[in-house]
């Protein structure tokens, strides 16, 4: 049987917990549980610290798994003696990470629910390095320009990463791909795809170096999606969720597509639009397997 981990009690003793070391904690005010908390529902909190928060066993295991770095690792007292929860503790602590024992009252705190998730994880935040983008390499890349919905960006990464897509670049004022709600609805997928950030005017010069196709989608498109040659390498262009693209950024296509609609929504929402587009550019390279 392989020894307890060294298991403090954060009532007994001051001051934070060491890498690696094992700490409980009861109360809602520890600095500790308030900044996780400041973490999960302050963006300018996780641009300043470069971190992020992870809810839920499911999404903590796949970031450990893809080696995304992990700080420190949260659990109810409840789940300590689940074996997933266990591993995942003994993991994180090998990494360095602080490992929190704690109650139903803290997870309630941290996670903003009365149900809360029981194991939650802050890890590090990594960004894609423009200057990496390689269309040989990888051709197909998608730009949200303006994107503000992080249930739709976080549905769209989960969709990139299931027709396997090469990246994301988020241009301009964008949400917050490392949003806990953005997070949750990529189930995963955040952990494998890249995702670069670029302003509007970065973006426009940068794109003078895409060797290919620019296909921006767009209400007043004049090609039926279906319609359009899809060759590699490939940037799709996708609009604001309120506005569109603007005019400078369709001015930068090299196609403009609509899908067409029937009935009476005037438009379809942003993540089903990308959805719908990548699959048609993806759909000779997706096959059944098993
Ligand atoms: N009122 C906005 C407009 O005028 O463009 C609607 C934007 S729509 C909710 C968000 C984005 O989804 C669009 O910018 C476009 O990229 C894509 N989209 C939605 N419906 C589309 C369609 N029928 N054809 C092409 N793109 C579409």
């Amino acid at each position: 049987m392989s020894p307890r981990p060294p298991h403090t009690d954060a009532a007994s003793q001051a001051g934070p917990a060491k890498p690696g070391q094992v700490k409980s904690i009861t109360s809602v005010s520890n600095p500790m549980i308030k900044e996780i908390r400041a973490l999960a529902t302050q963006r300018k909190r996780r641009k300043e610290a470069g971190l992020f928060v992870a809810e839920g066993l499911k999404l903590i295991t796949d970031a450990m798994q893809a080696d995304w770095p992990i700080r420190t690792l949260v659990f109810g007292a409840e789940v300590r003696e689940q074996p997933m929860v266990a591993q995942a503790a003994a993991k994180a602590r090998a990494r360095g990470a602080t490992v929190l024992d704690v109650n139903r009252a803290v997870l309630t705190a941290i996670t903003r629910r009365d149900n809360p998730q029981m194991v939650v994880g802050v890890f590090e935040q990594q960004w894609f390095d423009t200057e990496r983008i390689d269309p040989a390499r990888g051709p197909l890349w998608i730009g949200l320009d303006t994107i503000r919905d992080p249930g739709n960006l976080g549905t769209i990464i989960r969709t990139a990463d299931a027709v396997g897509a090469d990246g994301i670049i988020l241009i301009g004022d964008t949400t917050d791909p490392f949003a806990v709600e953005a997070v949750r609805a990529t189930m995963g997928s955040i952990f494998h795809m890249p995702i670069a950030r670029m302003t509007r005017e970065t973006f426009l010069k940068w794109r003078k170096s895409w060797p290919g196709a620019v296909i921006g989608t767009h209400l007043e498109g004049s090609i039926d999606y279906r319609k359009a040659a899809y060759t590699d390498p490939t940037l799709l262009l996708m609009g604001t969720e309120q506005s569109g693209l603007p005019e400078e950024m369709t001015a930068a296509c090299t196609q403009l597509v609509r899908i067409p609609q029937a009935g009476q929504a005037d438009s379809l929402n942003l993540a089903v639009a990308t959805g719908v587009m990548l699959y048609e550019i993806r759909r000779d390279k997706l096959v059944l397997e098993g």
